[in-house]
Formats: structure tokens, C-alpha cells, sequence
């Protein structure tokens, strides 16, 4: 089974989204395959107050949900389907879906965007999903009435820390420096939470629990002071890690140039990658801002920048 189409538009956030409105609005027709997790990372975000024409707060669900209508309005074909692997060695390049269908296609546009970062501490693997997550908005709920513990100091840790103050009894936020990298409005939110305790100077060593037969749990997190070495443990139900994202490029090794973070390379105020016809956009291009506006923007850019060039090729 294969089909031919002008333009592939992987990954379906804000910056997936947006490629397919410009590239449809220029009359490409884009396919957009949207992945596992239609919506992408805005979707697991509980609330967001700087998106452009959302004043107050508003759900990432709701954002996304109102991109993808817009995209699919203008005429987006969308694909609920992953891709297994893509060839980019020659133009039209050949991607193939999941389920064995084959795309044959004049541009593509990647658009796949970032996951959360894992510390791998021991006992992380043994209670993931048992008290250990990256995930407060999909997990947070239950901890209803218990301890929980953040681990990280940017933006994801303090907005995660701020959603779980509201559900849980009390919640720590254990940083390994003494300064947040997250923005001054969330700090001064989680400063002024009586239920949120920030354990400054603290490095996570261990996530210890205690199994029942089947059951398990998360009892504890070991942490060691930065500055005097003493180890020492907090009692805690769920362990959230916030300590960054890698970007999904594990398809595009061997294919497109990367960093060595990972993030796909894009020429200076373009998102051309090294392959003449593939652009990139969103998080899996941006390792300094990672912002769903930005990831908006550089996704239309990229939807213009791949007219133009079907215009001149
Ligand atoms: P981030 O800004 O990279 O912050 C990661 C945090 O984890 C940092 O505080 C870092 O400490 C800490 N960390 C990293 N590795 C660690 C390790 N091995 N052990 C202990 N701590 C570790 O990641 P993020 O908070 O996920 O944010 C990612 C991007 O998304 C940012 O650009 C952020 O602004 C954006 N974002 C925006 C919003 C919003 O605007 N509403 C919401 C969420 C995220 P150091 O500070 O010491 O490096």
C-alpha cells in the first residue's frame, strides 16, 4: 500500500499543527501523521497563560484541540498513525506508517517535538508507574491527601508543584542549586503556597518503596545536601521528575544533521535542515526557548518556507 503526496507533516503539536495550516493554505494538500500522542506535550500541560489570545489561564487541551480544528478546517488530512522509519537520501523521500503503508512524498516537515527527561535513579525503573512519574497533570490525581515531592527547578517543576499543591497534603521541590531557572510569576506562586517546602541544594540519590506481592509503592526519596554531603530521606507517596525534555529524534539518526543534545540542526533564520526539501520546527529544533508560541511560529515558518520551495522545485 502506498500513496504520493506534496507534503508529509510529522508530529502533531502547536508546530505540526500550524505547517499544516500554511502548507495548506498554499494549496499542498498536506498529510499530517499525528503520532501516539495527538496534541503532543501542550496536552499533558494543566494550564498555560501565555499563549497568544488566551488571557487567564487556559487548559494545554484546549489549545490544541482548537489548532487541530483550524489546520483539519483548512483542509489538513490527519493521520493517526507513527512512523517507522523514513528515507531521506533521495527526493521524493519514502516514509513508512506503522501499519506498513508507505508515503512517497515531495517535502516533509518534522514536527515530532520533545519527551520528558528521566534521572534514571535507582528504584526509578522498579516503581514507574507505581509513585514515579514525569507527568503531575495525568498522575497527580492519585495523591489526593498525600505527600508528593518535584524534582527540578524550571518551568515544568514549579507549574507541576503549583497543580500538585491542590490535590496533595504537602509537596516538596527538591533543587540541586539554590536559585530557580523556572519563571519569576511561578515562583513567587510557589513561594507563597504554605503547603509547598523547596529542599534547596539537594540532589536525588534513591526512590526506595516497599512491595506486597503484586502491590507496590513509593515510601521515600533519598537526597544528598550539595554543600555538606549528609544524606538524608524524605517520606513521600509519588515521585515527580521534572528536569527537561530530549527531543524525538531517534527516526532522523543517520538521516538529518544533529546537535549532540539531539535536536535536528536548522539553517540560521531558516528551518531547513541539511536535506534539501525537509524542514523542522517546534521543540525538536529548539533546545533555547521551547515555548508553544515559539513551537507555533517556527511551525508556520516552516510551512512557508516548504511552499516556497515546491514553488521553485
Ligand atoms: P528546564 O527549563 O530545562 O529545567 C530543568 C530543571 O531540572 C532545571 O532546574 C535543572 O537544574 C534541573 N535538572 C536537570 N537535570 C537534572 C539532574 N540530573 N538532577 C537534578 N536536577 C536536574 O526544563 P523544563 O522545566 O521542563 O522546561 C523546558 C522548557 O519548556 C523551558 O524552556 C520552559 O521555559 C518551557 N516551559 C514553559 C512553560 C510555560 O511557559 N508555561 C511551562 C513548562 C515548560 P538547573 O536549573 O540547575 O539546570
Amino acid at each position: 500500500m502506498s500513496r504520493k503526496v506534496k507534503c508529509l507533516i510529522i508530529g502533531s503539536g502547536p508546530a505540526g499543527y500550524m505547517a499544516g495550516v500554511y502548507t495548506a493554505r498554499a494549496d499542498l494538500k498536506p498529510l499530517l501523521i499525528e503520532g501516539m500522542l495527538q496534541g503532543g506535550q501542550l496536552t499533558t500541560t494543566n494550564e498555560i497563560e501565555n499563549f497568544p489570545g488566551f488571557f487567564g489561564g487556559v487548559g494545554g487541551q484546549v489549545v490544541v484541540d482548537k489548532l487541530r480544528e483550524q489546520a483539519i478546517y483548512l483542509g489538513v488530512e490527519m493521520l493517526p498513525r507513527t512512523v517507522e522509519n523514513v528515507d531521506f537520501r533521495n527526493r521524493p523521500f519514502h516514509i513508512v506508517l506503522d501499519d506498513g503503508e508507505e508515503i512517497i512524498t515531495d517535502s516533509v516537515i518534522v514536527a515530532t517535538g520533545a519527551s520528558a527527561r528521566w534521572l534514571h535513579l535507582p528504584g526509578e525503573d522498579e516503581y514507574r508507574g507505581f509513585g514515579v512519574s514525569t507527568c503531575a497533570t495525568c498522575d497527580g490525581n492519585f495523591f489526593r491527601n498525600k505527600t508528593t515531592v518535584v524534582i527540578g527547578g524550571g518551568d515544568t517543576a514549579l507549574e507541576d508543584a503549583i497543580y500538585l499543591s491542590n490535590l496533595c497534603t504537602k509537596v516538596y521541590i527538591v533543587h540541586r542549586r539554590d536559585a530557580f531557572r523556572g519563571t519569576m510569576a511561578l515562583q513567587n506562586i510557589v513561594k507563597n503556597t504554605p503547603n509547598i517546602e523547596i529542599l534547596w541544594n539537594n540532589i536525588p540519590m534513591e526512590i526506595v518503596g516497599e512491595k506486597q506481592g503484586f502491590m507496590k509503592k513509593v515510601t521515600a526519596l533519598k537526597l544528598q545536601n550539595t554543600i555538606t554531603k549528609e544524606e538524608h530521606q524524605i517520606s513521600v507517596d509519588g515521585v515527580f521528575e521534572a528536569i527537561g525534555v530530549v527531543p524525538t529524534t531517534e527516526l532522523f539518526i543517520n538521516q538529518l544533521d544533529l546537535n549532540e543534545q539531539g535536536y535536528i540542526i536548522t539553517k540560521p533564520d531558516s528551518t531547513a535542515t541539511n536535506v534539501v526539501g525537509v524542514f523542522a520546527a517546534g521543540d525538536v529544533q529548539d533546545p533555547v526557548f521551547r515555548q508553544a508560541v515559539i513551537a507555533a511560529g517556527t511551525g508556520s515558518m516552516a510551512g512557508i518556507e516548504c511552499a516556497r520551495f515546491l514553488l521553485e522545485n
